[in-house]
């Protein structure tokens, strides 16, 4: 089966294909153009850019694919009213995450509860048919300081339930059978049929 990624995150990629490797991965052309992400919920932002990559690839002409898979995620701090949550990419957008991550931490009142989770929903435009949705979500906690150098963006700061260590620490076969996108990959498999 032949997906387009829509998305221009090389660690998303990355991880798509490690989480379903029997799915053949197109990626978004490199000289294609950004893929809008305006809406108020992952959901929102995940059909969005399915929907939007399919109707430009018709467009263009390109060769047939199955269909068109994207991914809208990001972590939510209870401590933070749930922010940055979908906005997580865009938070502090100017600094690099070894910077951010130590921001996001410092903006946790001191005595506050730690609790965060990861959530990503995954949006999935068949070429002919309906787009649909399937989610996942991991709880877990912020640690104290940013650890670890495996994974991306947020994975050093984030220490899912029943570990002691980061998503940064942990190799990347326990992130995937723990995280938001391995979850949400788990759901998607029932509906492509694999
Ligand atoms: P978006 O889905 O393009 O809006 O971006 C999601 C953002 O959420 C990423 O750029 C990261 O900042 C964060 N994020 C999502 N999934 C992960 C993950 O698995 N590890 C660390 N950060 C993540």
């Amino acid at each position: 089966m032949k997906l387009l990624l829509a998305t221009r995150n090389a660690h998303k990629v990355e991880e798509f294909h490690e989480l379903l490797p029997s799915i053949d991965f197109i990626p978004w052309p490199s000289d294609a153009p950004e893929i809008p992400e305006s809406g108020a919920f992952f959901q929102d932002n995940a059909l969005q850019k399915a929907t939007y990559a399919r109707d430009w690839w018709k467009a263009q002409g390109l060769p047939p694919v199955d269909g068109f898979l994207a991914d809208d995620s990001g972590i939510c701090v209870d401590a933070l009213w749930g922010g940055p949550g979908v906005l997580s990419a865009r938070f502090a957008n100017h600094l690099s995450y070894a910077e951010k991550n130590p921001l996001l931490l410092s903006m946790v009142p001191a005595g506050a509860p730690r609790s965060a989770r990861f959530v990503c929903v995954l949006a999935l435009a068949p070429t002919a048919g309906e787009p649909f949705t399937v989610g996942g979500a991991v709880e877990g906690s912020l640690a104290t300081e940013p650890r670890g150098q495996s994974g991306f963006g947020y994975d050093p700061i984030f220490i899912p339930e029943g570990y002691d260590r980061t998503f940064g620490e942990l190799e990347s076969a326990v992130k995937h059978q723990l995280s938001h996108r391995g979850r949400a990959a788990e759901a998607l498999k029932a509906p492509l049929g694999l």
